[in-house]
């Protein structure tokens, strides 16, 4: 049975490793990679909380997917919290924790394993498979902690105060690659040298920059046309015109006031327009508002692509996931036998060839990745039990098939490329039904002592 010190196992028909957590003293996350959900209790919110952080910071799957709920009997939980948690209970009830447990299980078997060198690759993926498991949209929550007012669930995480650009621009790069869907929810200003949200806005004089001004309404009285500040007006009888001394009583009838005059109490300058700077909470700065920089701040969900993104990780180019398939090697080892193959046609005086099978099929037939890559395995199945054991087969760049054919000889590979060709080509037809936007091509080049190994690769590259 799983045991986690300063946990509590509920008990619950379904059999699922369900943890109340009480204690936070000591905890260490991973001990929770084996457990099926946890229930933190609300009595500590700051342990709480940063324990959640934690979880959800994680990069093993199995940790920050964990569900996780906050056993909340009469606090508040914060908006950040309720978003980086699935939910909120007030009784320690099983019913929606295995609800949870089992969408979030179900949902992980769509994932295959994802290996990347870019740490932003990673967070989004990351992110999608987050939002996959629970079907949650990513929102913008207020928070008074954060560095600019806002934050993001989840993805913040992985950003610093000081970085929250760097955050908005992966979360663009998920709208522009068509991951994400994002619908407006607010605008915010930030302050253009730290990014800070927490500002000071004043009206300030137009002479000295002071915010140490007031404003004063301007009288203007019709019968003697005089106009000047109300304070000039005041008298104990009400107000009277300085000019020709008479009570003015009806605004709209014998005087109005017309606008409002300010005054700077350090250099006297009088004005009617102020102007308007930011003071920066965080770093001082003083940007005048037109200056600051605009946020939008946007809803997030997934698109089809987006899931597919979160099924089998994000892929970008030059950093091509390898594909296992059974009895093919990957591109850098069909390199080295090509090289040792041209090596030795060179002593042996013989000739061999290598052949290969291009799939060009548009982006769109291949965002469906599973279903691309079950046509790639099956298209390998094919191939492997129609060559040799002798025959070295590889799969590169997500689309073409590579072969070495040890002295087969060119009739009997250009027969056996045209035989791969046409049974290729009846399951594309079968499996893209009324899709003609895909080519096939296949072609072989003849290994004799005259080929260059590095002309050969710079031809093959570019297929
Ligand atoms: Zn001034
Ligand atoms: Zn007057
Ligand atoms: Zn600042």
């Amino acid at each position: 049975m799983l045991m986690i010190p300063g946990g509590k196992k509920i008990q619950n028909a379904g059999g699922f490793e369900i943890f109340l957590i009480a204690d936070y003293q000591d905890q260490d996350i991973r001990n929770f990679a084996l457990a099926d959900a946890l229930v933190l209790d609300w009595q500590q919110p700051d342990h709480t909380t940063a324990l959640l952080k934690k979880i959800r910071s994680s990069f093993i799957e199995s940790i920050y997917l964990l569900p996780v709920f906050i056993f909340n009997a009469d606090g508040i939980v914060g908006d950040t919290e309720r978003a980086l948690s699935d939910g909120e209970l007030s009784v320690v009830q099983e019913e929606p924790i295995v609800k949870v447990i089992r969408q979030v299980k179900k949902r992980r078997e769509d994932f295959t394993p994802h290996e990347t060198n870019s740490s932003e690759n990673r967070i989004l993926t990351k992110l999608f498979r987050y939002m996959y498991t629970r079907d949650k949209a990513l929102s913008p929550e207020v928070d008074v902690m954060a560095h600019m007012g806002y934050e993001y669930p989840l993805i913040r995480l992985h950003y610093p105060a000081g970085e929250s650009m760097e955050m908005l621009k992966i979360l663009r790069r998920g709208t522009d690659n068509d991951f994400f869907q994002g619908t407006f929810v607010d605008k915010t200003h930030i302050c253009p040298s730290c990014h800070s949200g927490h500002l000071n806005l004043r009206e300030v004089c137009t002479q000295c920059a002071s915010a140490h001004i007031s404003s004063e309404n301007l009288i203007h009285h019709f019968v003697c046309a005089y106009m000047g500040p109300e304070g000039d007006f005041m008298t104990k009888q009400g107000l009277v015109c300085p000019k020709c001394n008479r009570q003015l009583r009806h605004i709209g009838v014998d005087y109005d006031k017309p606008s409002v005059i300010y005054r700077c109490h350090d250099c006297r300058h009088e004005f009617q327009e102020p102007d308007i700077t930011a003071l920066c909470l965080n770093c001082k700065t003083l940007t005048p508002v037109e200056n600051l920089k605009e946020i939008v701040l946007d809803k997030y969900v997934l698109t089809d692509l987006g899931r597919d993104a979160a099924r089998t990780g994000i892929k970008v180019e030059g950093e091509e996931r390898e594909f296992t398939i059974p009895g093919f090697v990957n591109f850098g080892t069909f390199l080295t036998f090509l090289r040792f193959e041209i090596e030795r046609i060179k002593v042996s005086g013989k000739e061999s060839q290598m052949g290969s099978v291009s799939l060009n099929l548009p982006a769109r037939l291949r965002s469906n990745r599973q279903q691309f890559e079950r046509v790639v395995l099956d298209i390998s199945d094919f191939i492997r039990n129609n060559t040799d054991s002798s025959d070295i087969l590889s799969f590169a760049s997500d689309n073409t098939f590579f072969m070495i054919f040890p002295e087969k000889g060119d009739t009997a590979v250009a027969t056996m490329l045209n035989d791969f060709r046409n049974s290729i080509e009846k399951l594309l037809v079968n499996t893209f039904e009324n899709e003609p936007e895909w080519n096939l091509t296949a072609q072989f080049e003849t290994l004799n002592a005259d080929t260059e190994y590095t002309a050969l690769i710079n031809q093959v590259k570019t297929i």
